[in-house]
């Protein structure tokens, strides 16, 4: 037996999530049988442990879209009893039972060895966002990021906290964008050294373009927010977008900033990476991520706090990077 979040449905089509002790042959097919030692909280696990928005196939349910843990089985010959592993991506947690579980069986491909540097638990609070985050940094670098400040939007979220981070051990000059004002000092500390107002972004303009501004942008929120961003994006800067926490549409966006400023939309996908590009961003967040600044996003939870979690994110109130010490 093992313990888990199991999200059940009801007949009505109503979910709820609960910790509950499962048989271990009740794991998905797999070649690789991990004990979870850490998983997070996502954006995308506060709509699988809640009613599914559409990702979750098949219920009961484990959700957990990433974990780091050691592997205790596998018929697979890169992996060996004892090895530390992260997973992150691949579906895992929404087609097919994830982290938020003592155990977890996947398939070895979905597998990456734990990067030098990092434990399970860092591992976790870096976990999809800060992954996502570092691919986002690497897209806009091989873009070429402007002379400016490069500007972050959902800053003091997941994706938004490590972007900030990195951006600036990297050396460059952040704007976070945040709708949180008591949020300050925490993305000082992060490294930003600007902070918009999300009031400042959430009014569309009919102008084509903007003042240029930002040397670059991660973004989190799309909507009215990326509308506006690329107007006020430097000529031959880029935007990663990443999210969609403000809005799956770019509002009142114009092809104006494409075709005058030369601007570049980079969309950013952390589910399909392939191995190799994985394993680049996770040598680069080993060693461009202070692991000081990763401790100060850190909050500690249990399996028996993410129902909670789960509805936290959905409304944009988790700050920073959630740690599940699932044992
Ligand atoms: P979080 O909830 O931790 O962060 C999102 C942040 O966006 C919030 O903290 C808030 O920041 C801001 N925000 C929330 N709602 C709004 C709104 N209505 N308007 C403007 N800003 C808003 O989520 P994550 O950082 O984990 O994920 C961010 C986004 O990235 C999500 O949409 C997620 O699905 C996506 N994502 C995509 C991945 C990919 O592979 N492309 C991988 C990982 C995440 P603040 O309070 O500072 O304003």
């Amino acid at each position: 037996m093992f313990r888990a979040v199991l999200v059940e449905k009801s007949e009505e089509g109503q979910t709820t999530a609960s910790v509950q002790e499962i048989e271990e042959d009740r794991l998905p097919e797999g070649d690789v049988t991990v004990d979870v030692e850490y998983s997070t909280v996502n954006y995308k696990d506060g709509l699988c442990i809640g009613p599914g928005g559409g990702l979750v196939r098949a219920y009961p349910h484990v959700p957990g879209i990433d974990f780091a843990g050691t592997v205790t089985s596998s018929d697979d010959a890169r992996y060996s009893p004892g090895d530390k592993v992260v997973l992150t991506g691949w579906r895992v947690g929404e087609n097919r039972w994830g982290g938020y579980a003592e155990k977890a069986r996947v398939k070895a491909d979905m597998l990456v060895p734990l990067p030098k540097g990092l434990d399970t638990r860092q591992a976790m609070a870096v976990g999809t966002a800060g992954f996502t985050a570092m691919l986002a940094v690497m897209a806009l670098e091989d873009h070429g990021i402007k002379d400016g400040p490069v500007l972050v939007t959902g800053a003091a979220g997941g994706v938004g906290s490590v972007a900030t981070a990195i951006l600036a051990h990297l050396g460059h000059e952040v704007a976070a964008v945040t709708g949180r004002a008591e949020q300050e000092d925490y993305l000082r500390d992060l490294g930003a050294t600007q902070i918009v107002p999300r009031a400042d972004l959430s009014e569309t303009t009919r102008k084509p373009l903007e003042a240029e501004m930002w040397g670059g942008c991660v973004d989190a929120v799309a909507g009215v927010m990326l509308g506006r961003v690329l107007k006020q994006i430097k000529y031959g800067g880029s935007v990663a977008a990443i999210g969609l926490a403000g809005g799956a549409a770019i509002e009142g966006a114009l092809i104006t900033p494409f075709i005058l400023r030369g601007v570049n939309l980079l969309g950013i996908d952390s589910v399909m990476q392939p191995y190799d590009a994985r394993l680049r961003a996770w040598e680069r967040i080993a060693r461009d991520l202070p692991m000081e600044k990763l401790e100060k996003m850190v909050q500690p939870a249990t399996l028996a706090d993410l129902p909670q979690l789960g509805a936290d994110i959905l409304k944009g109130k988790v700050k920073g990077r959630v740690v599940v010490d699932v044992r």
